[in-house]
Order: C-alpha cells, then sequence, then structure tokens
C-alpha cells in the first residue's frame, strides 16, 4: 500500500498512526504545510524507511507564509520530495493567486537547479496556472497532480507535460473522480489519502485507507487488484528513481 500524499503530523496523534503504517508495511509520502514543519516531521519519523518526508508551503497558507519561500528553497536540495505546493483558487484563496503563483514559479525552480524532485501539487480551480508553471520551469523532476479536478482538456494537457497523478478514495468516490480516472495514464497513476483532511463520510481517511479505492481502479482499467496493486507498486519504484 502507497500513500503519496498525507498530513502525517496533522492527526491528533501522529505516532499512533506512524506505529500503524509502519505495522502495515505501507509506503508514506508525508506532506508538509509549511517549511517550519520539515525538520520536526523528519524527527516525528525517525527510522521509519518507508515514510518520506516531504517539504512544502500549502497555497492556501502562502497569503500569511509568503516569506517562508526563501526556507523553503534552502531545503529543496537537502529534501528528494516537495509538497505540499500549487495553488488554490477557491474564493477564498483567489486574493492571493498573484503570490501564490510567484511562490510556485520559485520553488519550481529551486526543483529544477537541485536536479528535480518528486513535488506533490495542488491545484484545486487553479490547474492552467499550474500547468503554466511546470511547462514555464522545464525540467523539475517528478509532478503529481494530487487529487486532480480540473476539466478533461486540463487533464489532457497534464499527461502531455508529463504530470503524474495520486487518487484516492475520497476523489474516486465523485462520478466525476472516477470519470477522470479513467482517462488517466495507468503508468503514472499513484494512491494517497490527504489524510487527515481527506475524509470518507464522518471518518477521516488513515494512509492505510488506500486500500478502499482498489476495487474503483480495478473496474476502471478492468484489472483484478492483485494487478492493480502490482502496478501500482512498480509506479512507485518509477517515481522514486529520479529524475
Ligand atoms: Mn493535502
Amino acid at each position: 500500500m502507497i500513500d503519496t500524499h498525507c498530513h502525517l503530523d496533522l492527526y491528533p496523534k501522529p505516532s499512533e498512526v506512524i506505529r500503524e503504517a509502519v505495522k502495515r508495511g505501507v509506503y508514506v509520502i508525508a506532506v508538509t504545510t509549511t517549511p517550519l514543519a520539515w525538520e520536526g516531521n523528519l524527527r516525528l519519523v525517525g527510522e521509519a524507511s518507508r515514510i518520506r518526508v516531504a517539504v512544502g508551503l500549502h497555497p492556501e497558507l502562502v497569503a500569511q507564509r509568503e516569506n517562508e519561500v526563501e526556507l523553503l528553497c534552502r531545503l529543496v536540495p537537502k529534501s528528494k520530495y516537495v509538497g505540499e505546493v500549487g495553488m488554490d483558487g477557491s474564493p477564498q484563496n483567489r486574493p492571493s493567486l498573484g503570490a501564490q503563483r510567484e511562490v510556485l514559479a520559485t520553488v519550481l525552480n529551486a526543483c529544477r537547479k537541485a536536479g528535480g524532485r518528486v513535488i506533490s501539487l495542488h491545484s484545486r480551480l487553479a490547474v492552467t496556472p499550474v500547468l503554466d508553471e511546470i511547462e514555464r520551469a522545464g525540467a523539475i523532476g517528478k509532478p503529481i497532480l494530487h487529487w486532480f479536478s480540473g476539466t478533461e482538456r486540463e487533464l489532457q494537457r497534464a499527461v502531455a507535460l508529463g504530470c503524474w497523478f495520486s487518487v484516492g478514495p475520497a476523489m474516486l468516490s465523485t462520478r466525476k473522480g472516477r470519470s477522470l480516472l479513467a482517462q488517466m495514464p495507468l503508468e503514472r497513476l499513484l494512491t494517497e489519502t490527504d489524510g487527515p483532511f481527506g475524509r470518507l463520510g464522518e471518518q477521516s481517511l488513515h494512509p492505510w485507507d488506500v486500500s478502499q479505492c482498489m476495487p474503483e481502479l480495478a473496474s476502471a482499467f478492468r484489472l483484478s487488484i492483485q494487478d492493480v496493486e502490482a502496478l501500482l507498486r512498480q509506479n512507485f519504484r518509477h517515481l522514486v528513481t529520479i529524475p
């Protein structure tokens, strides 16, 4: 099981979630919302070799924390994983879209200069500007559009730009999510939970809950669940091989 986008540090009891993830053998990319949290997350994760920590600055925090982009760029060369970064065009975040775009351009440049990074990107209601910045930045490594919710045309453009996609139980509980899934390239597909924000019903998702979307993945691509799991493991191996 592989959760490529989870906010481990934001659960009420992160250590218990980490212990359980280790017990179940789940691979996790632990994204962060501010670069100030990166070192603390590394300590939290400790020796758990299947859990990787990403350094990020969440677009919804850019209005308050734009000045942290310098720290983020200093940490990018030290971290193979970058995220959560991106842009958010929801009404409450629209006023900071200009600053969000500058921060994204700056961090993507840092990723390119560092020789390429695995980057988990948020693009809610801002897919086109996020893709513009990915295209402009050049060889940034492996951009993953997490919980993609754009249009089919935007999806086709993202595929052409070489983007990866991480999908999860919450996204695939909607008809739109399932219809986008069917058009994603199988060899660039990953799973995620976005826990604890990602929820199904009343429950926050945990890393091992990626298993809940196996039936949707199997039926979308007409594969067995075992074949889907093997494919996801292979994709993850390719993902972590940089560039
Ligand atoms: Mn997230």
